[in-house]
This record gives structure tokens, sequence and C-alpha cells, in this order.
């Protein structure tokens, strides 16, 4: 099927002939002639599979048809789960508006940063604000913006913002809505108790589900190497150089994970820096910048990584810790395998967290050979770290633990 057969305007047809774009991918097939229609949308598919557009396209479509509201006031919400992701599909909407040639103005706005430049940005009005929760929160304070014109309300990575850590922020945003709008919902995962959420504040919503078909699957192969928890930093090490891996993005349980991991490869002389919530905005926008242009080989990041960002040509995911969740899996090892390219995600287990790792396995569906590398297998049996929390020194206790233990001791 072709763009031209979904509804799309001429000049969007164009701005997408302009990328060598060719057809739509099944996500987008389903989800634009839909929001066209004005329908809210339950959309899932896999990671990679385009759908940013499938949100983005139309919503542009309408916007640029229909008059700006006088005096001009956000029309269109995007809420994504993290400053990077905002960053991300802010700068597609951008470049789209721009390909259109429609005077539609885009407002980014994230947290980190100074918010003076994001409220001079919107004197005069904005159509399309695309944010983080907290900060959209803040510039309504600031009285920079009204939520009270807005028509369509996108969540990207729907699950994760509906999920508890942003229950608070996500109930005072909708309570600033108007009740009459429409309602995109995306994300390549639903959990059920979502999902019965989300229905809730969807009417009559087109659900979409695109179970890939054999040929659209994510090429990512999955792969498990069992390893002593303490030995994973001098594996990781071996596996880059053995196999020759340009680009890694490793992921971590903890921010402190992160810097000691990243701290260790760099002193083994591998171009390698931490990302995690704890880092200046600064430091988290050149991380990512330097790690895009292949001037970084390995990001070593917590789960602020895992969702929706795009990095083009990223060959291998590493789960140095386990993520906590099947989804969160689906989500990190989705940062490989976009768009039609495949990609590889090794997973490392210790005797301490096979058992969470069969969990994912289970709910994944899967059942991965366990491997290991020679000069690597594993000796440890017992449990050395609850799972998930993996700590960097295997048995060591945490300052946590000491103190858990000592409050034990008490009468
Ligand atoms: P998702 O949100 O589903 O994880 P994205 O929207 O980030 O995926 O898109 C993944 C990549 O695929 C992006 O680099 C995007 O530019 C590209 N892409 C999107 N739509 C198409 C298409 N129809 N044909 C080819 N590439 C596409
Ligand atoms: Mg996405």
């Amino acid at each position: 099927m072709p763009f031209s057969a979904l509804g799309l305007s001429p000049a969007l047809l164009a701005a997408l002939r302009e990328r060598a774009y060719t057809s739509p991918t099944p996500i987008q097939a389903a989800a634009i002639p839909a929001v066209l229609q004005g329908r809210d949308v339950l959309g899932s598919a896999q990671t990679g599979s385009g759908k940013t557009l499938a949100f983005a396209l139309p919503l542009l479509q309408q916007l640029a048809q229909a008059p700006a509201a006088t005096p001009r006031r956000a029309r269109a919400l995007v809420l994504v789960p993290t400053r990077e992701l905002a960053a991300q599909v802010g700068e597609e909407f951008r470049h789209l508006a721009q390909q259109l040639g429609a005077p539609l103005r885009v407002t980014v706005a994230f947290g980190g940063v100074s918010i003076n430049p994001q409220l001079m940005g919107l004197r005069g009005g904005t159509d399309i604000v695309v944010a983080t929760p907290g900060r959209l929160l803040d510039l309504i304070d600031h009285n920079g913006l009204t939520l009270a014109g807005v028509q369509v309300l996108v969540l990207d990575e729907a699950d994760r913002l509906l999920d508890l850590g942003f229950a608070e922020e996500l109930a005072r945003i909708r309570a600033l809505l108007p009740a009459r709008r429409q309602n995109l919902f995306f994300s390549a995962t639903f959990p059920p108790a979502v999902q019965a959420l989300a229905q809730t504040l969807l009417q009559d919503p087109l659900r979409i589900d695109v179970l890939p078909a054999a040929q659209d699957q994510p090429d990512i192969v999955q792969r498990v190497i069992t390893v002593d928890a303490g030995r994973r930093t001098q594996l990781l090490r071996q596996l880059i150089a053995q196999h020759g891996w340009r680009r890694v993005l490793v992921f971590v349980a903890t921010k402190h994970a992160a810097e000691i991991v990243a701290d260790k490869l760099r002193k083994a002389g591998l171009q390698a820096e931490p990302f995690h919530g704890e880092l200046s905005q600064g430091k988290r926008t050149q991380v990512l910048a330097d790690f895009k242009a292949e001037r970084l080989s390995v990001v070593v990041a917590t789960d602020v990584a895992a969702r929706g960002l795009d990095i083009a040509e990223l060959p291998v995911v590493v789960n140095y810790d386990l993520p906590r969740s099947p989804s969160d899996y689906t989500h990190r090892i989705g940062r490989t395998g976009r768009a039609g390219a495949s990609g590889l995600a090794v997973s490392l287990v210790s005797a301490g967290t096979e058992a969470h790792f069969r969990l994912i396995e289970k709910r994944q569906g899967l059942q991965l050979p366990r491997e290991q590398v020679p000069g690597f297998e594993p000796v440890d049996s017992a449990p050395a770290a609850a799972p998930g929390t993996g700590g960097v020194k295997g048995k060591r206790p945490s300052k946590k633990d000491k103190l858990r233990a000592a409050a034990a001791r008490q009468p």
C-alpha cells in the first residue's frame, strides 16, 4: 500500500518522498486514516516500527488544514516520558511542519534546562506542544501556556505515562484538558492493567494491535550469557574486543552502576560514558549526541534510555543488569533492530538473576539457550543479589543492606 492511499495531503506525501520512505509501516497504515477521521486510537506495535509518524503525520495534517485559534493556543499536546524523547519527537514535528510549509508552531518543553527560553518561546502562542509532564505543568504554573484549547492528546510510550510514576502529574494535566478531545495512545507494550486504565480514558477507541508478520518482526537476535556477577565488566570488555562492536548500549539497574561500569570501561581504554537521570541535562544531551555521532563507543545507561530513543545503526544492546519487567526488556532491546535493520541483544545472567530472567522469558514466550564464554564460566551457585539489583561488586553488601541488617539487630 502506498502512502497516497491513506488520505494524506500532497505536501506531506512530498515530504515523505524526500525521505525516501516508500510505504507506510503497518501501524502507520492502520492509524493514519483513523486519526484523520478524528477517532481515538490505542495503538500497539513493536519497537522501531514508525509509531511516531503514525500520529505525527495525521496530526500535522489536521492542524495545517484548520485555521489557528485566536489568540493562538496549543491545539495538540504530545506527552512523552523522557527529556531526550521529547527532543526527538519534537524535532520530528518541527521538521515535518517546516517541510509542509505550514505556519505551525511547535514547542518542545522538558526539564533540566532553564524554563525562561521555553516561556519566551511560548509568547505569541503555539500550535503543538511536545513535552514531559513535569515541565509542562511548570510552564502552566508560570502562565506560559493553557491547555484549554487542546483538541488532540497524544501519549507516546503511553503505558509508561499511565503507570504509577506519572500518576499525579497526569491527573493534574487531565484536569486541565477539555473533556471533549481526541486521544491517541501508543506503545510497544500495554500490560493488562494499563490497558484497562487506558480504556477508561479513551472514547470508543480503535484498538490497533499490529501483530508483526514474520517479515516485520524486529530483527533482533537475543542471546543469553551466564557469568558470575562479579566478572561481568571483564566479560563485557572481552565481548566488545572479540566481536569488534563499534557501538554498544549497556543497560544497568542504577545510576551508581552506570558510573562505575562506565568508569571501568574507560580505564580499560574504551570511549565510554554513563547516562542517567542524575547527570546535568547538558551532559545527557552531549553523551547522546556523541553516541549518535560515533564519538563514543559505549554508553552505560539506566532505563531512562530504554524508551523511544531512535539511534540509527545501533547494532548491540547489552543487559548488564536485567530489567525489572518484561515490558522494560522489550523496550531496552528495542533500541536496536529498528526500521528494518538487524540487531543483537545480549543479556548477562548470573546465579542470582537466573530465576528473574526465566520469568521474563516466560512472559515473552521465549526460551533462550544459556551460553558461556570460555574463561568466564560461572562458578557461583548461591544467589548473589536480589533480581534486578545486580550489585556491581557482586556479593558486597550495599550501604542500604548494612543499615537494614543493623536495624534488624535492634531489639
Ligand atoms: P517506534 O516509535 O515505533 O519505536 P519510530 O517512530 O521511532 O519507531 O521510527 C523508527 C525509525 O523508522 C525512525 O528512524 C523513522 O524515521 C523510521 N521510519 C518511520 N516510518 C518509516 C517508513 N514508513 N519507512 C521507512 N522508515 C520509517
Ligand atoms: Mg516511539
